[in-house]
């Protein structure tokens, strides 16, 4: 039995040229590969999560609400744990309710068509909380930050998850701690460079060679047979 998830990060108009507040560079190209791996003739996924920065106006990410900065400077934040850390700060994005927090059209109506097969997991829904990994999910100032104990691992787990296969945007945030919380969280764990975009490049590279680093697998952004060497990934017995 298959026992490897599809997670799709953060594919919402917000981070998608030609419009998005905070447009990942090329982050276009990836709709097609993300296509492919949701045609149930070519791919057998158990699970699907898709993941949606979802954040409140107010969001303590936001460079508007710490004026006078700007978006992109660095500042030493304190969040709702008390936590105290640097943090770059982005334009507004993915404000709840508005079209830029909306997963990509065409990716809503391939997840449709597989049902119950899908899970939401939403993101950043605290004011005082950021979240780039997917398994900090909607988290609360009480909840616990440990990725095995987060409620998408025991969601993963409960399901007979032990793989994940990791596509989305943006390779050097959100998808970079997507997968070290599912490599800490004993998940075999592969990022699918055709399958990614980043913000910058340089640190984009950083981040696949930390996934190798961590022991997870990152295949580069440009891999021809990335198919095939996803296939033997998922099941080594067809290698
Ligand atoms: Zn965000």
């Amino acid at each position: 039995m298959n026992k490897t998830a599809l997670l799709i990060i953060d594919v919402q108009y917000d981070f998608l040229p030609p419009s998005g507040s905070l447009a990942v560079p090329d982050g276009e190209s990836i709709l097609p590969v993300i296509h492919d791996l949701l045609d149930r003739s070519k791919w057998d996924w158990p699970l699907i999560v898709a993941s949606q920065d979802y954040h409140p106006k107010n969001h303590i990410s936001f460079a508007s609400n710490h004026s006078p900065h700007k978006p992109f400077d660095q500042l030493t934040l304190e969040d709702a744990r008390g936590m105290r850390y640097e943090h770059t700060l982005w334009p507004n994005h993915c404000i709840q309710g508005t079209r830029g927090t909306e997963i990509e059209d065409r990716l809503v109506l391939d997840l449709m068509k597989l049902g119950d097969k899908v899970k939401l997991a939403r993101k950043g829904t605290h004011e005082k909380l950021e979240a780039y990994s997917a398994f900090e999910g909607a988290a609360h100032p009480g909840e616990t930050i440990l990725p095995e104990q987060s409620p998408l691992s025991l969601y993963l787990r409960s399901k007979g998850i032990e793989k994940v296969v990791i596509v989305g945007l943006a390779t050097d945030f959100c998808v970079l701690q997507t997968a070290v919380s599912a490599i800490s969280a004993s998940f075999d764990t592969m990022v699918l460079g055709p399958g990614i975009r980043g913000i910058s490049p340089d640190d984009s590279e950083k981040a696949l060679g930390k996934v190798r680093n961590l022991g997870g697998t990152a295949l580069d952004q440009d891999h021809r047979d990335w198919t095939g060497e996803l296939r033997r990934w998922i099941d080594p017995s067809t290698a």
